[in-house]
């Protein structure tokens, strides 16, 4: 096993076929941890999880799921604890955008962001709690600059972080006396292929130092999965210094 600061500790990532949950695994993987990489495109992730295989000496663990399956989350999170014999850490990425105005949006688009951001995080962080609860874990949640302030672009998507967003600190206090840590991670615009099923993906959008990249916000992830009890960090924002110069 790689030493390091997650070094003896398993960490499911949603999302971990791109953008912040690939840089996520990659940085949790040098970390130590051993990762489950959990998402939809099959090839993206044991693409990813070979490349960790050769540069750390920690597991990893491939689980193709659509998180907005409950019977699929509850098959990935039960196939990681019997691979990697235990779960001390989620984080609770996988996340899309799609449309903008509200009397345009279509259900498909609506459905998209709801089944995914709201349905699936709850999915994930049902099946994850029993488990982290054996081993004070802590759940890590990305949420957005959208789930802190009003954005007339995508008044759904905003609502599905703020759901999240409120949804984590409610759960923190309802399982904090269990010794898990619960965090919510904010960021504004990421270079990640976010938004390239709607138009143009941010990476390709944003110019390199424009925004923020993923491996800034898997930093962030990373810090708040360090935690011990009795501490957790509760909310990191992770945004682009000129954020507010319009406000
Ligand atoms: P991304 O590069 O597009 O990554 C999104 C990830 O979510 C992919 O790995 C995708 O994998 C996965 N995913 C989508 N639908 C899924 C489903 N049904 N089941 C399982 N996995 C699914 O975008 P990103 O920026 O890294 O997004 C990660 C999180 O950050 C999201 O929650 C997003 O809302 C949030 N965020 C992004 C920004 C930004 O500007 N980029 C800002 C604030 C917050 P598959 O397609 O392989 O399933």
């Amino acid at each position: 096993m790689d030493s390091g600061p997650l070094s003896e500790t398993a960490v499911l990532v949603t999302g971990a076929s791109s953008g912040i949950g690939a840089a996520t695994v990659r940085k949790l993987a040098r970390d130590g941890a051993d990762v489950a990489l959990v998402a939809r495109r099959e090839d993206r992730l044991t693409e990813l999880a070979d490349e960790i295989a050769a540069e750390h000496a920690v597991d990893t663990h491939v689980v193709p799921a659509d998180v907005s399956d409950p019977a699929q989350v509850t098959a990935a999170v039960e196939s990681t604890v019997d691979t990697l014999g235990s779960l001390d850490g989620v984080v609770v990425n996988a996340g899309v955008g799609r449309g903008s105005d509200v009397e345009t949006l279509s259900d498909e688009q609506y459905r998209a962001m709801m089944n995914v951001n709201v349905n699936g995080a709850f999915y994930t962080a049902r099946e994850s709690l029993p488990h982290l609860r054996e081993g004070a874990g802590s759940l890590v949640f990305v949420g957005s600059f959208a789930g802190q302030y009003p954005r007339p672009f995508n008044p759904v998507y905003a609502a599905t972080k703020w759901w999240l967003r409120g949804f984590a600190h409610s759960l923190a206090g309802q399982v904090g006396d269990d010794d898990i840590g619960i965090t919510v991670v904010n960021p504004s615009e990421v270079r990640s292929e976010f938004n390239s099923e709607d138009g143009t993906a941010f990476n390709e959008r944003f110019e390199l130092g424009e925004v923020t990249e993923p491996e800034e916000v898997a930093d962030a992830i990373a810090f708040a999965m360090q935690q011990e009890p009795p501490t957790t960090i509760n909310s990191i924002d992770v945004f682009r210094r000129d954020k507010f110069s319009h406000f």
